[in-house]
């Protein structure tokens, strides 16, 4: 089952120095246009594999395809 961040939260863009921001806020969306929480507790990918989180943490393969978003709920 895919949920769609987007219909729970509104994304806004960080501005980030280069390295990626993580917290409960802070999402990452993928060149994929998959979004996954930088902090994720349940395991989550993007569907091209450049994100795979899980246990409170992401693993991000590529950081230049990534954009960092504050995730506020609507
Ligand atoms: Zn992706």
């Amino acid at each position: 089952m895919k949920l769609d961040l987007r219909s729970i939260y509104r994304f806004a863009p960080v501005e980030s120095d280069g390295s990626l921001p993580s917290g409960g806020d802070i999402y990452y969306e993928c060149e994929c246009g998959d979004i996954v929480s930088s902090v994720s507790h349940i395991a989550a990918a993007c569907q091209c594999g450049n994100l795979k989180g899980g246990q409170g943490s992401v693993r991000v393969d590529d950081a230049a395809r990534v954009k960092p978003m504050r995730g506020k709920l609507r």
